[in-house]
Parts: structure tokens; sequence; C-alpha cells
């Protein structure tokens, strides 16, 4: 059988707010053979075993015994043990963000995956998210990066602080965006409605001179996902929750740009420029969807992880990092 017609048999193991739509997608991949889920508690267990037709198993090594891949989608605090069994069952994991709690654990799940020859994909959503695509167009290399994602309470992500929940997403697609190390880093926070940080803020300055400066909140009044990349002759503006991209480009005013909605000429001392003003086609497709075809492709060998282990791993350190630092300026 050629690689092309191979099945890849996978089970989901949490099937709460999240792993619903797990099987939902699923249940729909033709080179997916959804053998079901484990979640320890019965009751939802039941209702998710009714609603999308899907045998629920009664323990986690049963669900194992008869896969090839996991998606693991229970609360964050038990991702470390619950990936370590899979990996060390041998099965390619799935592992929605953050990759573990802490850098070590994460590390720990590297290796383990390494040992047992499978692929570890982290569920960094947001790379995935339809309006990140034009980029693709352009050559990018930020000088400024300013990144606010803001969003009302709710308990669900609660069991991390909010750099951990939220700022990770950023962390992700910053570092996917900055090709540099980290020179330095500062940032502040403050708790607001539970006990760990609610809101944080970091400025990080790259050894290439790039600054991101992030806001991230779980205690506002709406809900804000926005990222604005500026650099030479460029500056993009990425609204995450509208799937808006809209770029203003400084160019010589004897150029033409076929993809212009308007131009403004301008002038500078004895130069003229043109600001041109693109608002790219954003395609339309469903982001987690796309993640679970990718890493059911991924374990077929036709497609590589867009987030692995790795890449999950570096953005937890980075966001620990700026967690150690703030609770540093809070105590
Ligand atoms: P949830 O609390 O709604 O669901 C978790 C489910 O896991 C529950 O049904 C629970 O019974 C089950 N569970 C808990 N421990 C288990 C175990 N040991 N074995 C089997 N089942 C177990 O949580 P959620 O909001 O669906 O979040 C789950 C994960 O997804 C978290 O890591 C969260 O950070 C992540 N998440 C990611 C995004 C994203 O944008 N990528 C969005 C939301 C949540």
């Amino acid at each position: 059988m050629n690689k092309r017609d191979k099945k890849v048999r996978v089970g989901i193991i949490g099937v709460g707010h999240l792993g619903r739509h797990h099987v939902k997608h699923l249940v729909t991949i033709d080179h997916v053979e959804c053998i079901g889920f484990y979640d320890i508690d019965e009751s939802r267990a039941m209702v998710i075993a009714n609603k999308y037709d899907v045998k629920a198993y009664d323990s986690l090594e049963a669900l194992l015994s008869e896969c090839d891949a996991v998606t693991i989608v229970t609360p964050t605090e038990t991702h470390f043990n619950v990936a370590s069994d899979c990996l060390a069952a041998g099965k390619h994991i799935f592992i929605e963000k953050p990759i573990t709690k802490t850098v070590a654990e994460a590390e720990s799940l590297l290796t383990l995956a390494n040992t047992n020859k499978v692929l570890i994909q982290v569920g960094h959503i947001e790379r995935l998210n339809p309006a990140l695509i034009p980029l693709k167009n352009y050559s990018i290399s930020p000088k400024y990066i300013e990144i606010q994602r803001l969003a009302p309470y709710d308990v669900r992500g609660t069991d991390v602080p909010v750099v951990l929940d939220k700022m990770i997403h950023d962390i992700d697609i910053l570092l996917s965006l900055v090709n540099s190390e980290v020179e330095s880093i500062n940032a502040n926070g403050i708790s607001i409605l539970t006990d760990s940080v609610d809101i944080a803020n970091a400025r990080i300055r790259f050894k290439n001179g790039t600054i991101a400066n992030i806001t991230s909140s779980r205690v506002a009044q709406d809900h804000v996902r926005k990222t604005k990349i500026f650099q030479q002759d460029l500056y993009i503006t990425i609204d995450f929750l509208l799937g808006l991209t809209e770029v203003y480009r400084v160019i010589d005013p004897d150029e033409q740009d076929p993809d212009a909605i308007k131009d403004v000429r301008f002038q500078y001392g004895d130069k003229t420029k043109k600001i041109v003003y693109e608002k790219p086609d954003i395609p339309l497709f469903d982001a987690l969807k796309e993640e679970l075809e990718n890493f059911t492709n991924s374990v077929r060998g036709m497609a590589s992880p867009i987030v692995d282990g790795h890449a999950g791993k570096n953005a937890l350190e980075l966001a620990s990092n700026i967690h150690d630092l703030i609770l540093e300026d809070l105590h």
C-alpha cells in the first residue's frame, strides 16, 4: 500500500470545549479513521459518543492499543503525563498549546518522541489563521511589531497564567516571523481576577535589532487580536478576528502596483514617493481542520508539522521567561 492510500487511525484524548471540534473534523477527513476517544468524564463522553457516533473508550490504554496517532486536548496541567504515556506507547501526538506547563517537561517529551521515532505537533492554531497567509507574498523583516490579544474572562485556560494561555499564541507567531535570538526582555503584569497573572506586557528585543511589544489580557471588555508589523517601506496590519490583512508599501512614484486599491504621492525634501494600499484576498478555510489534516498527513509522511515539538518548546521557553520576569517584578 502506498502512502497515499494509507489511512491513519486517530484517537482523541479529552473531548471538552475544544476536543469536541477535533472529533467533529477528524470524522470528516478522508485519510483518517477516527477510532474514538477517551475522556475521564463519563457523562461528557456519553454525550460526544452519541452526537458524533464515535466510540468512547473506557481507558487511555484501550484507546492507545487501537490507534497510530492521538490528539491530546486535555487541560494543560495534564499534558505531560498524558503525552508521556502516548509517546512511550509509540504513538504520534498532536498536543494542544501550550505543549506542557514547564520547559523541562517539554524537553522530556521531545527526547521521548525522538527515542520512539514518532512526531509531535503542537496546536498553535493561530499560525494557520487565514489572515497570515498573505504574508508569504512579502519579504518580511520586521523592525518593530506591536501585538494585542485581549479577551473577556473565561474560567477555561486559567489553570495557567495569561502568558502561557493567550500570549503564547503571539510568541509562536513572533518567533516564526523574526529569524533571530532574543537579546533582552522587559515584562510586567498584574493579577485581577485570578491568583495568577491576568494582564501581561512584554517588550522583547532580538539580537538583529527587531523589537516586539506584546500585550495580553484575559479580563478585557472585548475580544481584540491584532498584530502590526513595521519595517522599511512596509507596514502590515492583521486583524485575526476579522480575518483582515491590510498592507501599506512605499514605492517609487513611477512603479506600478497592480494590487493597489489606492495610492498617495508624497514629497519629502527633494524626493517623491508613493504609498500604495493593498488588501490581499484571504482564503477561506477552517484552521483547525487544516491543522488536523497537516498532522495526519505528517504522520503519513506526506507533510511536515506546521508547528513541531521544537517550535512548541521554543514558544513555551520564551513565554516562561516572560512570566518569570513578571513575577520578579511583582515581588
Ligand atoms: P475543557 O476543560 O473544556 O476540556 C478538557 C477535557 O479533557 C474535559 O472533557 C475533561 O474531562 C478531559 N480530561 C481531563 N483530564 C483528562 C485525562 N487525564 N484524560 C482524558 N480526558 C481528560 O478544556 P479545553 O478548553 O477544551 O482545553 C483543552 C486544551 O486545549 C488546553 O490545553 C487548552 O490550552 C487548549 N486550547 C487551545 C486552544 C487553541 O486556540 N489552540 C483553544 C482552547 C483550548
